[in-house]
């Protein structure tokens, strides 16, 4: 039997990785790889929505046969491959397979404010910029070869505070005009960007390009929230404590009872079902 996408608007799944479409522990789809797989044969868009670092979204779509545009760093740039049809803005960024549309402060800008913030408040941080590649895994879990690409950042930095209240320090670097959100294992601190921002640009770029669309969003944590906002409806997947992250209501946002990938496999299958017309057998 062959899935079709049902006529209408274009349905656009964006969704965070860590936690969400990749397991918190092991940062494998598990259940949710078929589902994806099925996905993309019905022509749905899975647009990774990340604080990962393009070299490390690169890789894991490849693994993942996703060809689709992506946004890296929390937001801080959007990538779309030379093939897509989507017509690019005159401000896209040629990097070789991909044009890239950049939205956040370089993230030697990040070091040295969160330097100063962390000074101010007398916070005691450690940015991912002044670990070493050990530290890294460590504080990962992830390979040597992956936490090298995890440390390629351009437009976020991840930290760890090692003492200090984290309050203080948002609101410090807040009044610097850059924001400090969370995500599974860091802190962030990012310029003029997040992912509410990107999935909106990108979104503009699909309706642009096939007219109406509807937009769902998949995630796990606070740095989704910008996210959830942005899109049509948001769907909230269990930590592995097996609950919710404690986000503010948002009227559009569902929380599914399911852990990380197993939680993004329930949603997509309830998308698949009512999105896909199925072939009858022949
Ligand atoms: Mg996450």
């Amino acid at each position: 039997m062959k899935e079709y996408a049902a006529p209408g608007p274009l349905l656009i799944i964006f969704t965070d990785l860590d936690g969400t479409l990749l397991s918190e522990e092991t940062y494998d789809p598990g259940p949710a790889r078929p589902l994806l797989e099925r996905c993309r044969l019905a022509g749905i868009p899975v647009i990774f929505c990340s604080s990962k670092t393009a070299a490390e979204i690169i890789a894991l779509k490849k693994d993942l046969h996703n060809t689709d545009p992506f946004i890296a760093e929390n937001g801080g740039a959007i990538y779309i491959p030379r093939e897509s049809a989507l017509t690019l803005p005159e401000t896209a960024r040629d990097m070789g397979a991909y044009a890239v549309i950049e939205i956040g402060a370089p993230v030697s800008a990040l070091r040295r404010v969160l330097k100063a913030a962390a000074e101010k408040t007398g916070a005691d941080v450690r940015g991912m910029g002044e670990m070493t590649t050990k530290e890294v895994c460590r504080l990962t879990g992830l390979k040597k070869a992956q936490a090298e690409m995890a440390m390629e950042r351009a437009y976020d930095e991840p930290f760890i505070l090692v003492s200090g209240d984290p309050g203080y320090l948002e609101e410090e670097i807040r009044r610097r005009g850059y924001t400090m959100t969370r995500g599974g294992r860091f802190f962030h601190i990012l310029g003029g960007s997040d992912k509410g921002k990107a999935v909106q640009i990108l979104t503009r770029l699909y309706r642009a390009c096939f007219g109406a669309i509807q937009s769902r969003g998949i995630g796990d944590a606070e740095n989704d929230l910008p996210m959830f906002k942005a899109v049509d409806l948001g769907f909230l997947v269990k930590k592995p404590s097996n609950k919710w992250a404690k986000l503010p209501p948002l009227p559009r946002l569902t929380r599914v009872d399911g852990v990380g990938p197993r939680g993004w496999a329930q949603i997509a299958s309830r998308l698949l079902r009512e999105q896909v017309i199925v072939s009858p057998p022949a």
